[in-house]
């Protein structure tokens, strides 16, 4: 695989070059939000400037042209994750809608006390309190995948607790606290054998790796546009075709319908019966630029790109011997890294860095049972897109001195 051309890459996203007291931004946030690059925001607003206009196929030209962008942005995600279509591909307005739109569309109506919801002990909240509440609605039991002491799910678990009083396994694909890579394939094949459902938590996959759907054979699979290079106010919500089907409408309203009496309605076709109201036409338009963006540099180099600077981060943090870190060692893991400097809080660590000007999250990330078996409170997560260079982590390395310093 050829190596990316960072530099040419960076000249894409101005706000790379902004500066906070007179130093550059080192943008090492990418798990909570990627930057956008100039296509992406042009073609955003190429289409408020020239093609705006409320959608569901208007008579005018305006909205056919809008309609029309719309329509084909599901046809681009399809293509992107290699589904069976725009029916297969219902926008939401993130990971999390996603979740929810499943949890309470077949959840609420299917799950009953005899049955199971298994998820793993790394599930982002999105999905763990997701299904809770869900759970504590229908009388079902969650269950929880256990994560071995390498960060890796413990799969001899998974077939135990996987079984025929199991409804649905919901997992994260990528970790967005360990960079685990989830055998999510496996799991779907465990819940198939045991006729459930899986639903698989792409959010930290798809804007990373190539993904394909029908490879894993998910049943349901959710991301978000925002985490790809996209804008905010969009994500997927991919389905089988006759899943989708034979699930009801999670909102209801105008653009879903295909008759309405004053007694009842019925429903359109898919995927619009999942969209109800005017919805985000100007971010799919994004989302449409930033796959094509994507696409145009190739998933497998951006995959390359993020391992390799995920296990040189890796690798340097481990060298420093008050630095506790978690998940998969250097290899097989997603382009990010959490860690904790001995004797700081990550609050305090990260705060220090901003000094520097280099953003890193603190906290739980979403993830505060993960933490409590970890056994802390919070950590502190760089994480890693295209535009990203080794120049960077060495910067990130070199500020634990300073943290060092004032608290040590
Ligand atoms: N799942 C995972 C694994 C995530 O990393 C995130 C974002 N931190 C989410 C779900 C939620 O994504 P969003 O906030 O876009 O709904």
């Amino acid at each position: 695989l050829e190596a990316l051309d960072v530099a040419a890459i960076r000249e894409e996203f101005p706000i790379l070059q902004r500066e906070f007291d007179d130093q550059q931004v080192v943008y090492l946030d990418n798990a909570a939000t990627t930057q956008t690059p100039d296509p992406v925001v042009d073609a955003m607003s190429d289409y408020y400037r020239e093609s705006n206009a409320n959608v569901h196929r208007g008579i005018h030209h305006l909205s056919q042209e809008a309609s029309n962008a719309y329509e084909t942005a599901h046809d681009r995600v399809a293509e992107f994750i290699n589904a069976d279509g725009r029916e297969e591909i219902v926008f939401t307005k993130n990971t999390t809608e996603g979740e929810n739109l499943l949890a309470y569309a077949w959840g609420l109506n299917e799950l009953g006390p005899e049955d199971e919801v298994v998820l793993t002990e790394m599930e982002h909240h999105a999905s763990l309190v997701t299904w809770q509440q869900i759970a504590e609605r229908t009388g079902a039991t969650v269950r929880y995948i256990r994560v071995d002491e390498d960060g890796r799910l413990d799969m001899d678990h998974a077939a135990d607790l996987i079984t025929d009083d199991t409804a649905i396994v919901s997992a994260a694909h990528v970790s967005n606290t360990l960079g685990t890579v989830n055998p999510v394939g496996q799991l779907t094949d465990l819940a198939h054998d045991h006729d459930a459902l899986s639903f698989i938590d792409g959010a930290q996959a798809v804007p990373n790796r190539p993904v394909d759907v029908k490879a894993i054979d998910a049943d349901f699979y959710a991301f978000s546009g925002h985490k790809m290079a996209g804008p905010t106010g969009i994500g997927v919500l991919y389905g089988k075709r006759d899943l989708f089907e034979e699930l009801d409408p999670f909102l209801y309203g105008g653009g879903m319908i295909r008759k309405v009496t004053f007694e009842d309605s019925s429903w359109g076709d898919l995927p619009w019966k999942f969209e109800p109201g005017t919805p985000q036409i100007a971010e799919a338009v994004g989302l449409h630029a930033a796959i094509d963006w994507l696409e145009d540099i190739g998933m497998e180099r951006i995959q390359a790109h993020e391992e390799e600077l995920a296990a040189y981060a890796y690798d340097r943090l481990a060298a420093e011997d008050d630095i506790e870190l978690y998940g998969p060692d250097g290899s097989d893991r997603g382009g990010l890294v959490a860690f904790n400097l001995d004797g700081v809080h990550a609050h305090d660590l990260t705060s220090i860095m901003n000094d520097h000007t280099i953003a890193v999250r603190a906290g739980d990330h979403c993830t505060q049972p993960l933490h409590d078996k970890l056994g802390v409170p919070a950590s502190t997560r760089a994480s890693f897109y295209v535009y990203n260079t080794r120049e960077e982590v060495d910067k990130l390395v070199a500020a634990l001195d300073d943290a060092r310093q004032l608290f040590a």
